[in-house]
């Protein structure tokens, strides 16, 4: 559990669900983690106590998504709390989904919040995060399963489609720099985002009939994943898609 120490790392969305879980495992792992969000200070400091509590390093960046300057502001953040050191790992996280955006009901301006918080976000994360990422640095894009399964919400999936085609292509493009570029596919995972599944017994029993393991995921189910893409074990995979959802519609 320390095969990042003196690494850094930028988890966006790292103040709840998935992200949070991502920063407590790499902090756990050993690296300095940049716990960044939009909105919810209160949510990032509790992962940074959480982080220190457990013997780690971490501090929070502020910075609203899919509005202007949103990459200057986060950027500004970040290298003040790096204070000189390179990044090593870069997890695109934040996303969000608008579930009324089904294609009877998808507007303009929701398509256009969901492509520039979950997709042209990360795009210029990325391209600015670049010139600080040594050989041998990781970005893990987190996608979705509706990728692959049909979904109604179609906006959010086309979105999460998007991030699949980036990363592949990015991987390519970054291999001579020996910069891994892996997607981390999850599955149903109860986070805020999926607030129905704690609210809905029943629903949470439907859900765990269609997974092979029993059981809708848990933020960590996913953390442990994005950790295994950012860690030296996996510094021969770049390009690839990983499905992290106990089975999901196996058959
Ligand atoms: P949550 O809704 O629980 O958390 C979202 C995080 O993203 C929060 O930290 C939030 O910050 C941040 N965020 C959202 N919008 C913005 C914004 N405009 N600017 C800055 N930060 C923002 O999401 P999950 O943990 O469920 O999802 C994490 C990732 O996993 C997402 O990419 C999601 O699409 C993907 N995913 C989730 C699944 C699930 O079942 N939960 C399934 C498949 C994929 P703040 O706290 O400040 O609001």
């Amino acid at each position: 559990m320390s095969n990042l120490t003196g690494k850094t790392a930028l988890v966006t969305g790292a103040s709840r669900g998935i992200g949070r879980s991502v920063a407590q495992r790499l902090a756990a792992d050993g690296a300095l983690v940049a716990v960044h969000y939009g909105t919810n200070e209160s949510a990032a400091k509790e992962t940074v106590a959480a982080i220190h509590a457990a013997g780690g390093t971490a501090f929070t960046v502020r910075a609203e998504l899919g509005v202007d300057g949103d990459v200057d502001t986060l950027f500004t953040g970040l290298e003040a709390g790096l204070d000189e050191r390179p990044l090593d790992i870069l997890v695109n996280n934040a996303a969000i989904i608008d579930y009324s955006a089904t294609i009877d009901n998808a507007t303009v301006d929701a398509y256009d919040r969901m492509f520039a918080i979950n997709v042209r976000a990360p795009l210029f994360i990325t391209q600015r995060a670049l010139p600080m990422m040594p050989e041998g640095g990781r970005i893990i894009n987190v996608s979705s399963g509706v990728t692959w399964f049909a979904t109604p919400e179609v906006v959010y999936a086309m979105t999460k489609g998007a991030l699949n085609v980036l990363g592949r292509s990015l991987a390519q493009s970054l291999g001579a720099r020996g910069i891994t570029v892996n997607t981390v596919s999850p599955g149903i995972t109860e986070t805020d985002m999926n607030d129905w599944l704690r609210d809905s017994p029943e629903a949470a029993e439907r859900v765990a009939g269609m997974i092979a393991l029993g059981r809708h995921g848990q933020p960590a189910d996913v953390g442990d994943a994005v950790a295994f893409f950012a860690s030296d074990d996996a510094r021969w995979i770049t390009g690839q898609t990983l499905e992290v959802n106990g089975g999901l519609l196996l058959g």
